[in-house]
């Protein structure tokens, strides 16, 4: 399933989307623009206003791709220890094992 995302952080609140898919996009309380509704995805209104968006502030993500990424991301942060030197695979510490005997 795919769904319209607005990176806020990108978002400068210049209406450009809004005015182009008022259907689809509408300012938060903090002026920024916010998803009203991914009816109208495949639109070619919608596309304009994605297009239009002056910080690529919008794309379309597959939600089951990103759950995908995500569970991929959280095996690997169970599977690394996050100490500085215990030489598992995750570990970025540069201390060897002799070193650490030294
Ligand atoms: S076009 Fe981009 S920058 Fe402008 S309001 Fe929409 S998301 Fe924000």
């Amino acid at each position: 399933m795919k769904k319209i995302q607005v990176e806020k952080e990108r978002c400068i609140g210049c209406g450009a989307c809004v005015n182009i898919a008022s259907n689809t996009f509408d300012f938060d309380e903090e002026g920024k623009s916010e998803v009203l509704s991914n009816e109208h995805l495949e639109d070619e209104v919608v596309q304009l206003a994605i297009e239009s968006c002056p910080t690529i502030a919008i794309s379309i993500i597959d939600v089951e791709e990103q759950e995908s990424i995500n569970d991929d991301t959280e095996s690997l942060d169970e599977e690394c220890c996050d100490c500085e030197a215990c030489h598992c695979e995750h570990c970025d510490c540069s201390m060897t094992e002799e070193d650490e005997a030294a």
